[in-house]
């Protein structure tokens, strides 16, 4: 059996430019992200698990959604209310896998719905055994004295304050055994010139899974963080990057492309499965080379 090779795998050439509003819709991109809908089989390994993923409709979210319910979990998805296109097609994926989907949009940037969602998944799964805080905003602007205060205030409310609040209401339900994963990015250690507000909230989830394992790890939860290099996403053509960005996104990798979110979908089921029982605190680089540490 010959290997495949990680340089023309998945898509591997030039993008075109396309612009969309904020949070952008997944199913008007060309290509359309790849999030395993044809090619993610599962093994078995969460059966019976109670699974809520933030940003769940799209990108990297979706791929753990599909993963997780081939993997045998019921699986609730939290989005923003103008997803809800995208967040149909999952809820269908994820029932043609036979388990229960859970819809649940609301702006993260409101914290009584960061609870809320949270309070709703357990309700509505009948439990809570894995937690995926992955939803994010991401923004350009490559000058500081330009960056607007609301811009600030939202992408933080997004990517750092909303997965707090989250925690807090999910330690009402998580026992022994649960897992927390959040979403960081390279940007966490190696920040672009245009993401400065983005990338320090990356460095907050850093810190946040880091420091949440050590406090959690007498109960039982794993808590860590996957850190993705460029992915092909809705939200890098709403706004993550110039559009100028667009078409070579991903080639300066050592691996010479972007990656497709399916690309990281086993990362999220190892960290969430009992393959990972002795796996927390820790941070993972699925970047197509660029080192994390
Ligand atoms: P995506 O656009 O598919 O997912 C982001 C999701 O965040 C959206 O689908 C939306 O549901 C959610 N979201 C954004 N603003 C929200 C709001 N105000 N209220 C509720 N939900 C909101 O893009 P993605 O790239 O898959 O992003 C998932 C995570 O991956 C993010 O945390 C992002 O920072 C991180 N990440 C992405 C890349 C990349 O290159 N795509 C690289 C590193 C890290
Ligand atoms: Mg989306």
């Amino acid at each position: 059996m010959s290997s495949q090779n990680p340089l023309t795998q998945y898509f591997h050439d030039t993008y075109e430019k396309q612009p969309q509003p904020y949070p952008g819709i997944q199913r008007e991109m060309t290509p359309v992200p790849d999030c395993g809908e044809t090619s993610y089989r599962g093994a078995e390994k969460l059966v019976g698990k109670k699974a809520l993923v933030t940003g769940g409709d799209s990108g990297i979210g979706r791929a753990a959604a599909i993963a997780y319910a081939r993997e045998g979990a019921d699986v609730a998805i939290a989005y923003h209310p103008d997803e809800q296109v995208d967040a149909e097609d999952v809820k269908e994926i994820i029932e043609a896998a036979g388990r229960k989907a859970v819809l649940l949009p609301g702006d993260l940037r409101d914290a009584d719905y960061a609870r809320q969602m949270v309070k709703d998944a357990h309700e509505q799964l009948g439990g809570l055994d894995i937690l995926v805080l992955n939803a994010g905003m991401q923004q350009f602007e490559f000058d500081i004295q330009k960056l607007d205060p609301k811009q600030l205030t939202d992408t933080f409310e997004v990517n750092v304050f909303s997965t707090v609040y989250s925690i807090q209401e999910a330690l009402n339900y998580l026992e022994a055994g649960a897992s927390i994963i959040l979403t960081s990015s390279i940007q966490a250690v190696k920040p672009s010139p245009q993401l400065l507000d983005y990338a320090m909230t990356k460095s907050c989830n850093v810190s946040l899974a880091k420091g949440l394992a050590a406090q959690l790890g007498p109960k039982g939860i794993r808590v860590n963080a996957v850190a993705p290099g460029p992915v092909w996403t809705p939200l890098q053509i709403s706004g993550g990057q110039p559009q100028e960005k667009i078409p070579n996104f991903g080639k300066n990798q050592p691996l010479q492309r972007a990656g497709q979110p399916v690309e990281l979908a086993d990362i999220y089921v190892l960290l969430a499965s009992e393959g990972g029982s002795f796996i927390t605190g820790q941070v993972y680089g699925i970047t197509g080379g660029a080192p994390i540490v």
